[in-house]
């Protein structure tokens, strides 16, 4: 049975600066850490395969499909070479309007205010993963800055995280890494704000989006924050999606096409994650 794991940012272990909000949530591990993974991989048999190959191949397979979710800048600087080291491909699924705009998400500038300020544990864990980042999270991404603005007293000036830019989005598909869709804006599509429109929009000019760039077919979507419903599925589908990627798989959803549930890395977690895998 083939293993997918999801990865979101990876930085050299002396350039993460703490406390860090996306360590706390699980969502950037170090290069260092990332290194000891595709080495235990590459020990114990793992062949690596992009998330599209998953369905050609056979399910006795020893397979691992690694992905990057949203498409930071660090997975080109950090995650990038060590891939090259191990020979281990891999699919990213950038969101689209933060590389093609230079800009960042709302949730990195929410992230970056939390880490900023001096809040005590309790503080940071309701910021992090409490009622209000629920709120914050749920809410239509453009009026997500209109939270910001509410919660925090003053916005950062510099963002201390960066998107990939379109040429190396480009470069990642000329290597032969799968380039997938995570949508424009990192709009949940189960969401109350989104209706078909939006969600067709989010699907499908993400994809066109990506194939006119790198000249490829873009084939593999991953539901942002792993929200999603049969009728989601349904509509990937119809705009020429093969396959997606989900976080925790929705109990009774039926699903028109294969459809990845994955495992997710979280910082030094190496025994967790051996026993996720079935390694002794
Ligand atoms: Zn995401």
């Amino acid at each position: 049975m083939a293993k997918v794991l999801m990865f979101h940012r990876v930085l050299p272990e002396k350039q993460i600066i703490y406390p860090n909000a996306y360590s706390t949530f699980g969502t950037l591990i170090s290069q260092e850490y990332f290194e000891i993974i595709l080495s235990c991989l590459t020990d114990n048999g793992y062949q690596f395969v992009n998330v599209s190959e998953l369905t050609k191949r056979k399910k006795n397979e020893k397979l691992v499909a690694l992905t990057f979710d949203d498409g930071y800048s660090d997975n080109f600087d950090f995650a990038l070479p060590i891939l090259l080291k191990y020979n281990a491909t891999a699919t990213f699924f950038p969101v689209v309007n933060p590389c093609k705009d230079n800009t960042v998400l709302p949730l990195d500038i929410y992230y970056q205010c939390i880490d900023e300020m001096n809040l005590s544990e309790t503080e940071r864990t309701e910021y992090i993963s409490g009622t209000a980042k629920h709120n914050f999270y749920w809410t239509v991404p453009d009026k997500q800055i209109n939270v910001l603005n509410s919660l925090f007293k003053a916005l950062p000036q510099n963002n201390r995280v960066s998107y990939m830019s379109v040429e190396q989005l480009i470069e990642l598909s000329d290597k032969g890494f799968e380039i997938g869709s995570h949508g424009m804006t990192h709009s949940l599509l189960i969401a109350e704000y989104m209706n078909k429109e939006k969600v067709l929009n989010e699907l499908q000019n993400s994809k066109q989006y990506l194939e006119e760039i790198t000249g490829k077919p873009v084939i593999s979507y991953c539901f942002p924050a792993g929200r999603y419903n049969a009728e989601m599925i349904e509509l990937a589908k119809q705009v020429g999606y093969t396959s997606t990627c989900l976080v925790l798989r929705n109990i009774n959803e039926n699903e028109v096409l294969p459809s990845y549930e994955r495992i997710f890395v979280q910082p030094n977690s190496l025994d967790e994650l051996k026993s996720a895998l079935g390694i002794e």
